[in-house]
């Protein structure tokens, strides 16, 4: 079980799960991580207004430069930069 800023631990079922909380920030490209991966979830339960969600963020997935910055910084063991490509592959930007 991994420790993160306040004290507070991550539960073993958070273990490589996106739960929105944006410890991973700062994107040095300004991606909005958890709110790309929220809509990304819902999307893969068949929100129908998802995409139209992710759309309105100023930038997307497919700005990502691989930096690793959101992954040394997740306290979750969360793969976002991975996560990213996935994103973009799945809303086409
Ligand atoms: S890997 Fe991508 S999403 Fe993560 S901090 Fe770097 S640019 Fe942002």
């Amino acid at each position: 079980m991994k420790t993160f800023a306040g004290g507070q631990f991550a539960p073993p079922e958070a273990e490589g799960v996106c739960v929105y909380r944006n410890h991973c920030q700062p994107c040095p490209e300004g991606i909005a991580i958890g709110l790309a991966n929220k809509y990304y979830d819902l999307a893969r339960l068949g929100g129908a207004m998802a995409a139209d969600h992710y759309r309105t963020l100023e930038r997307h997935a497919s700005d990502c430069i691989h930096c690793g910055h959101c992954n040394r910084r997740c306290p979750f063991g969360v793969n976002q930069s991975a996560h990213m490509s996935e994103i973009a592959t799945c809303f086409g930007e």
